[in-house]
């Protein structure tokens, strides 16, 4: 049986159970919740943990060998430099600079300064996937938020963008957990 880390946080109003990928369980619980709430919550949750887990079947062949941080960071920018030249006249936006990170939830963003901002992993997702996370920042320069009207824009430019969100709702957990053994 899979243990499950427990953390304390003064700011949570109810608890939150987590199952990422490549990281045990954990619970995140409000300071009031009493030993005997947290163990039955982790009871009833069991099953539920365990499917969470059955489901993360690596799928994606990543080898913690193949690359190194460093490589991939510089790859990734070179790939987004590349993709933002090719697609921000076209949008007829101009960004500031572009900044490549270890993110752990996020894929990219995009500043109100200009600045966009891009996970390193995106260089071993399908060049298709990383080229619509680079439109969907760049879209974000005409229009902040996800409005329908935001939408609309991504999909003039990129009309399989649905495709290429489901990869990223599909696959990306297993992505975002992925760290070079270098
Ligand atoms: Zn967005």
């Amino acid at each position: 049986m899979e243990p499950v880390e427990v953390r304390r946080s003064p700011r949570a109003k109810r608890w939150r159970l987590e199952v990422p990928w490549g990281e045990p369980a954990r619970l995140t619980a409000p300071r009031r919740m009493t030993r005997a709430e947290i163990e039955s919550v982790l009871t009833a949750y069991r099953p539920w943990i365990e499917e969470q887990r059955s489901r993360q079947v690596p799928q994606l062949g990543l080898d913690p060998l193949e690359v190194s941080e460093s490589e991939g960071r510089k790859a990734a920018r070179e790939l987004v430099t590349v993709l933002a030249d090719q697609e921000a006249p076209l949008l007829e936006v101009a960004y500031r600079r572009i900044r490549i990170g270890d993110q752990r939830t996020l894929w990219g963003s995009c500043s109100r300064t200009g600045t966009l901002s891009f996970n390193w992993r995106l260089v071993l997702a399908p060049l298709e996937v990383a080229d619509y996370v680079v439109v969907h920042e760049l879209c974000h320069l005409r229009v902040h938020g996800h409005s329908r009207r935001f939408w609309s824009l991504v999909e003039r430019h990129r009309p399989g963008y649905r495709d290429q969100r489901s990869w990223l709702r599909e696959h990306g957990p297993e992505l975002l957990a992925f760290r070079p053994a270098r």
